[in-house]
């Protein structure tokens, strides 16, 4: 059974298809600049084959899809003779609202539903629509599944997800913690799991650490606190976003520098973390830097560790102590240079870390990286929500 995953931006389109018998990758790509005609293109895998690439005007995502179609059929590059191959499209939707705690089977309610939620997450959320809309139209009668971004943190308790304003604005208007990232937090605690034992593995920190970061505390499989709120603009320090702030910022930015509220979540979203410090926004070129002597690029770093170690050490209370630590996203996956950051004095919280591993190690689904008697143990576990999409598309789609 093929499954189509479909993880669409504001302007940019992800699209995997996993064949579900052996939960293998058969191609993946991204079409990238979706509305700006000369520079829009599409950028094809086929495992196996070199990367294609062909730039061509794309101005919206039923183009896009209509694109990723037709070369996903293509003699050469293509993994599929006719688009009745793919037996359910996953799509990876933003925000579920409080209204889906799970994924969910798309019919036209949840269609409806979607759009109601749009304005919690205004730059995906229209995307993620009409991309379902598309489907529909393109691809009629191939069910399709959303699987929301959110969806993992809705276990949170009442007292986590709360913020302490008036509560009508919350009973009205739905202002609360909402967390993201859901799909990778829930894959990696999975593997966690699996590895460790559940009896191992009651008390689990995730740490998704990629140009977006985020942590998430997870008690017997379920998410009880993560560190990004209504938007994903709270929390860690990240590629271009601040994570927490004042919120009084807001209005003293506005009033110095003559700026619309709008304006200055622009600076915060797009101008700030790593960027805003030090001028970079890609962690490798900030640890190149510090690297170098550069002195923005090593306060950018240890404020990325330093912040991250304050939210382990609140998770750690809020989980009654601590049995596993796993380092995931590009930049917990790849960076030494990150993971050593932010295990600095956490031998506190009963945390041996093998610095040496943590410099040469190879790639595998699970790897230790703590010493074989520390107490908390800490892995390093590829995130992989592609597939996540993928097995709930099949779960619902065959019940
Ligand atoms: P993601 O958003 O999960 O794709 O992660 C992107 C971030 O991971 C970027 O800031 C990259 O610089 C960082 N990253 C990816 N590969 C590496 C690597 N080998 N070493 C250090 N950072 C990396």
């Amino acid at each position: 059974m093929k499954v189509l995953v479909i993880n669409a931006g504001s302007s940019s389109l992800k699209y995997q298809v996993i064949d579900m018998d052996n939960e293998q990758m058969l191609c993946k790509g991204l079409v990238e600049r979706i509305g700006d005609s000369t520079r829009s293109n599409i950028c094809h895998e086929k495992v196996g084959m070199d990367k294609k690439k062909s730039v061509q005007p794309i101005m919206d995502h039923t183009e896009a899809l209509r694109c990723v179609l037709s070369v996903l059929v293509d003699r050469e590059y293509g993994v599929i003779s006719d688009v009745s191959e793919i037996s359910a499209v996953g799509h990876r939707v933003l925000h579920s609202g409080e209204d889906f705690t799970e994924s969910v089977v798309i019919n036209d309610e949840v269609i409806a539903i979607c759009k109601k939620n749009a304005v919690l997450g205004p730059l995906h959320m229209p995307a993620n629509i009409s991309c379902i809309e598309s489907c529909k139209e393109v691809m009629p009668g191939t069910p399709m599944v959303a699987v929301f971004d959110t969806g993992f943190h809705l276990t949170m308790p009442q007292y986590a997800y709360m913020y302490a304003i008036p509560y009508e604005d919350y009973e009205k208007l739905k202002i609360r913690k909402y967390g993201f990232h859901g799909t990778s937090h829930k894959f990696v605690s999975g593997v966690a799991r699996e590895y460790l034992g559940e009896e191992n593995s009651a008390r689990i920190i995730t740490c998704h650490l990629g140009n977006g970061s985020s942590l998430a505390a997870v008690k017997d499989g379920k998410c009880i606190d993560t560190s990004m709120g209504l938007t994903p603009l709270e929390g860690l320090v990240m590629g271009t976003r601040s994570g927490d702030v004042d919120p009084a910022v807001v209005e003293f930015m506005a009033n110095s520098k003559k700026k619309t509220a709008s304006e200055v979540l622009t600076i915060l979203n797009k101008e700030s973390g790593f960027l805003g410090i030090a001028g970079e926004s890609d962690f490798r070129e900030i640890t190149r830097m510090a690297g170098e002597g550069n002195e923005r690029a090593q306060l950018a770093l240890e404020m990325f560790g330093y912040r991250v170690r304050k939210y382990i050490g609140s998770y750690y209370l809020a989980l009654g102590g601590l049995d596993c630590l796993v380092f995931t996203g590009g930049i917990g996956e790849n960076s030494a240079i990150g993971r050593a950051e932010v295990m600095k004095g956490l031998e506190t919280i009963g945390i041996e870390f093998d610095y040496k591993k943590n410099q040469k190690f190879d790639r595998a689904a699970v790897v230790e990286m703590s010493k074989p008697n520390s107490k908390v143990k800490v892995l390093v576990i590829p995130t992989n929500e592609e597939l996540v999409i993928a097995r709930d598309a099949v779960r619902l789609t065959t019940k």
